[in-house]
C-alpha cells in the first residue's frame, strides 16, 4: 500500500465573507443605505427593500443586482440606466458602525497563528473588503490580506490560481505547503482543487444549504475546522 506523504503546512488562506464573519449582516445594512439613497431618487423605499432582498437572496455576488432590482421593480431601461450609477455607488459606500465575527473566531484564529502564517484571502471591491476585515479587528492574526481583485480585476477572483502564486511570492512559501479555509465550493475548494493543495469547507452563510461532496472535509464553523487542522497536521 502507497502512503501519501502530505506536505507540511506552513500557510493557512482563509476566506473572508461567511467563513470569519456572517456577510447577511453587511449585506443587511447595505441594502438598507441602498433602498434609502433609492427613496431619495424617487422609488418607493419599501419596495426597494423587498425586491433587492429577493435579488441578493438569489446570489448576492452574481453582478448586476442593483439593475435586476430596478428592472423587476417595473422601470424603464433609461431609468435603469439612470439610477444604477448612484445606487452602486451607494452599495459601495456603506460602511457598517461595527462587524462581528463568528463566535469564537478570534481565539481560533490566535491558535492556528501559532503554526502556520495566516493569509486572509478575499474576492470583492478592495476598500469594502478592506474596510470589513479592519472592522473585525482581526489583523493582527494574519501575515496579509490578498484582494484578488487588486490582482487584475474580476478575471482573477477565486477560483484562478493567479492569487496563489502571489501569496507565495510574498511569504516565500511553496504553493504546495498551502492550506485553504473557505465556505464555497466553486471559490475556495475549486481553488485548493485547481492548487493541488488541502482544503477544509465550512459549511455557513448563503451558501451553507449546498451540500458538500462525499471527498470534501466539511464542519459547521470556523473554530471547528481549525481544531481538526489543528489537531491533524500540526
Ligand atoms: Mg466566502
Amino acid at each position: 500500500m502507497t502512503r501519501v506523504i502530505e506536505d507540511e503546512i506552513r500557510a493557512v488562506l482563509i476566506d473572508l465573507d461567511d467563513t470569519l464573519y456572517p456577510q447577511s449582516l453587511f449585506l443587511e445594512g447595505a441594502a438598507q443605505a441602498v433602498a434609502e439613497r433609492a427613496h431619495e431618487l424617487g422609488l418607493n423605499r419599501e419596495d426597494f427593500t423587498k425586491t433587492f432582498r429577493a435579488v441578493l437572496a438569489r446570489g448576492s455576488d452574481t453582478g448586476h443586482t442593483i439593475d435586476t432590482t430596478l428592472a423587476e421593480l417595473g422601470c424603464a431601461r433609461d431609468e435603469v440606466l439612470r439610477l444604477t450609477a448612484p445606487l452602486v455607488s451607494a452599495f459601495l459606500q456603506y460602511r457598517p458602525h461595527s462587524l462581528t465575527c463568528y463566535p469564537r473566531v478570534p481565539e481560533s484564529l490566535e491558535r492556528l497563528s501559532r503554526h502556520a502564517a495566516l493569509v486572509c484571502l478575499t474576492d470583492g471591491q478592495p476598500d469594502l473588503q478592506r474596510a470589513k476585515f479592519t472592522l473585525l479587528g482581526i489583523e493582527d492574526y494574519f501575515r496579509a490580506l490578498l484582494i484578488t481583485d487588486e490582482l487584475g480585476g474580476r478575471s482573477l477572483r477565486k477560483p484562478a490560481t493567479a492569487c496563489l502564486h502571489r501569496i507565495s511570492e510574498m511569504l516565500t512559501i511553496p504553493v504546495r505547503n498551502f492550506f485553504v479555509i473557505g465556505d464555497r465550493l466553486d471559490k475556495d475548494v475549486a481553488l485548493a482543487r485547481f492548487g493541488g493543495i488541502g482544503v477544509i469547507r465550512v459549511r455557513q452563510g448563503e451558501y451553507r444549504d449546498i451540500p458538500s461532496p462525499f471527498d470534501v472535509e466539511t464542519f459547521d464553523d470556523f473554530p471547528s475546522a481549525v481544531e481538526h487542522l489543528i489537531d491533524t497536521h500540526f
